[in-house]
């Protein structure tokens, strides 16, 4: 790294610190995206927005200050394809009233309350600096693309508006992922939801039990026959939530129930949806209720292979210029926006970019990993 232009940790630490001021859970991101905006403009890309905020303010009533995502783009001045670097503006709850402390060691916490909002902070951090950088020293890079998206938290929300054809690279780095700086992911899973409701009949559990139909009956049988946790080594599937039942003395009549797969293999997550139903289907079938099984593809998987040159130059950059002791790419089963810029054609991989113990209020950054985020990003544009 001795040879190479620097990134600056002071900047680095300001700009942290200012972006994790704003409230910007998600649904609520306008006034952090109004400063990136300005940001990116004052660094002389050309900014622009597409109109997904009115399009979830549609979709979602309870989201009165969301924002729409952000393409900026600047100029190559040498030869080369076009990269796109991505990154998103949104945190999870509790993220009202953040306050970025940072230690004596160099690791930036909350103060315990809230998230700190390094998800994804961090990598916003990461790519204004390193933008910052190449205007100031002049570096030459290629035709750069940056896509700044809302709420990406829930499932993803925000980039499901992305107007994909504003977008001329084949290539994407998205900065959102735990772990130490020179680790990526090159595959991640498809996520279902899945919403089963069982419709029993009510009866007095007391005077009448015989004319009723036990809705809760006919769910513990059938998940008696449904695994959950690690079904597969590529594929999880998990029931989050159950409602159900009036009161102490009825015979439950209806009962719902969430819950959601996750699988490496897009068809393979699809067939365990439609075996989960067919099991629910035999034991309402058994008992008389009936159920409604609706299953939402939130996600698609994608798995980007260790040859395409997206993983090439991260590999190499990570590797030679920044002596990363061991880059490597690995398997994660959270989503991101990488899945959505895959599944438009940019083959995408995902960075760790100095975030630690993400969607907690132990949520941590360490300094010197915001700092060789940075420098990873600032290599990346400019390979
Ligand atoms: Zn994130």
């Amino acid at each position: 790294m001795s040879d190479q232009i620097k990134v600056d940790r002071d900047r680095i630490q300001k700009e942290f610190f200012k972006l994790t001021t704003f409230d910007a859970e998600s649904f609520h991101e306008k006034e952090i995206a109004a400063y990136v905006k300005e940001k990116l403009k004052s660094l002389g890309l050309q900014v622009q927005e597409d109109s997904a905020g009115e399009k979830i303010a549609k979709e979602h009533p309870e989201s009165k200050e969301t924002a729409s995502n952000i393409y900026a783009y600047l100029k190559g001045t040498k030869p080369g394809k076009p990269i796109l670097f991505s990154s998103h503006l949104d945190t999870v709850k509790p993220g009202i009233g953040k306050k970025a402390i940072l230690h004596e060691d160099g690791i930036i916490t909350s103060d315990g309350t809230t998230v700190l909002g390094a998800d994804d902070v961090s990598g916003l951090t990461s790519i204004l600096e390193a933008l910052t950088v190449i205007q100031e020293k002049n570096l030459e890079h290629p035709d750069l693309e940056i896509l700044i998206t809302v709420a990406e938290e829930p499932y993803c929300e925000g980039s499901r508006f992305v107007e994909y054809e504003r977008l001329k690279a084949k290539e994407g780095y998205v900065l959102d992922l735990d772990g130490a700086v020179g680790r990526a992911a090159n595959a991640a899973p498809s996520i279902l939801s899945t919403k089963i409701e069982i419709d029993g009949k009510a009866a007095h559990a007391g005077f009448a039990p015989e004319q009723g139909i036990n809705a809760l009956s006919i769910a513990a049988d059938a998940l008696s026959h449904i695994r959950t946790g690690r079904v597969y080594n590529d594929l999880t599937v998990n029931f989050g939530t159950i409602h159900g039942g009036t009161g102490r003395n009825i015979v439950p009549e209806h009962l719902e129930i969430n819950g959601e797969i996750r699988g490496l293999e897009h068809e393979k997550a699809l067939c365990e949806a439609e075996l989960i139903k067919e099991v629910f289907e035999k034991a309402a079938k058994k008992y008389g209720g009936k159920i409604t099984f609706t299953v939402t593809e939130h996600i698609h998987s994608y798995h980007v292979s260790k040859d395409k040159p997206v993983v090439k130059r991260f590999l190499k950059v990570a590797g030679e210029r920044m002596r990363c002791s061991k880059p490597e790419c690995i398997t994660t089963y959270g989503g991101s926006d990488a899945n959505r810029l895959n599944e438009h054609g940019i083959e995408t991989i995902v960075l760790s970019c100095a975030m630690e113990k993400s969607h907690s209020t132990e949520e941590y950054a360490a300094l010197y990993e915001l700092e060789r985020s940075a420098q990873l990003t600032l290599g990346l544009m400019t390979e």
